[in-house]
């Protein structure tokens, strides 16, 4: 019997009695609660990363224009630009999950990990990372494994939807896959990777899901080049033992808890936050004028 994943405290016991590593125990849930094969799970999840890397290259080469025209190949100007606010690398970072949720934005093929609009963050992180620190794509997917993991506590104890839980659930959530992963990908301990999630839960907690016209485009891109670089710099506190303070279990209790009592405006529903505004409003009136026009005739006549 495999370990179900329902808390982080309890994920960190079983592969200690059972001295499996975090990677392995995901492995083995798979196969017993999906009937999976560990060859093709590891085989899905090497193919999943190559869909993050073609869309990161897609995202950063080839014309990304969304047909509301509030994405316009915001990533490529980004990669571009001469002046790096902090370091060529963190300048790439930026680019790469800005570009992987454009090709999204433009209905391209993304992995929804955990939703797709949060599908520039893995990708973003995952593909610097593996640049810096020369990992094979062994490496990357081992860490995938381990954002697995993280992902489904996540999704039992708070949610990874933002019509449930905010954009603190989707982005926050792939954030928090994305500094667990880094930590075990640089070698961290399954304390240092559980207080990256915790660190992480903390800077995203109370992050509302307010798309403009309803479409996953603004805040969301933006919003997944910012988790990435939270991702990095939660990755980096973890990994000098700076402590979260409040264990990760009870982090996922409070963003569940704040996620329940988020009014429903906030929940993907495009009535509050930016999509309220009243550029956001215009935006959204224009945009449905735009659909009608396109519709054929026997369509309008209905
Ligand atoms: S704002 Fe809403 S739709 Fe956009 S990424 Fe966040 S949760 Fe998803």
């Amino acid at each position: 019997m495999s370990y179900l994943f329902e808390s982080f405290k309890g994920w960190k016991s079983y592969c200690e009695e059972k001295n499996v590593s975090l990677p392995e125990s995901v492995i083995e849930y798979e196969v017993d609660q999906k009937n999976g094969e560990d060859d093709k799970i590891k085989a899905g999840l090497l193919q999943a990363y190559e869909v993050m890397k073609d869309a990161v290259k897609t995202g950063l080469e080839e014309e990304m224009t969304s047909r509301s025209g509030m994405i316009n190949n915001g990533a490529k100007k980004v990669y571009n630009h001469p002046l790096s606010v902090l370091s060529p690398e963190f300048q790439k970072l930026i680019s790469r999950a800005l570009a992987a949720k454009e090709v999204n934005s433009c209905m391209g093929r993304v992995v929804a990990a955990p939703t797709a609009g949060a599908s520039g963050i893995l990708p973003g992180t995952l593909v610097t990372l593996q640049e810096i620190h020369g990992l094979s794509d062994g490496q990357i997917v081992e860490g995938l494994l381990v954002g697995a993991g993280i992902a489904l506590i996540i999704e039992e104890k708070a949610s990874l939807a933002g019509a449930v839980g905010g954009c603190q659930a989707e982005t926050g959530s792939a954030a928090a896959m994305a500094s667990g992963a880094i930590v075990y990908c640089l070698g961290g301990n399954t304390d240092q990777i559980f207080n990256a999630v915790a660190v992480t839960i903390q800077c995203m907690l109370g992050l509302i899901c307010d798309p403009v016209a309803g479409l996953v485009e603004v805040p969301c891109v933006v919003r997944n080049a910012s988790a990435a670089a939270i991702a990095f710099s939660s990755a980096q506190i973890a990994l000098a033992n700076v402590s979260a303070v409040i264990p990760v279990d009870e982090c996922v209790e409070a963003m569940g808890e704040v996620g329940a009592s988020m009014e429903s405006r906030y929940k993907e529903t495009a009535m509050g936050g930016l999509a309220a505004t009243l550029t956001g409003q215009a935006i959204s009136e224009r945009v449905l004028i735009k659909d009608i026009e396109i519709l054929p005739d026997d369509e309008l006549k209905e």
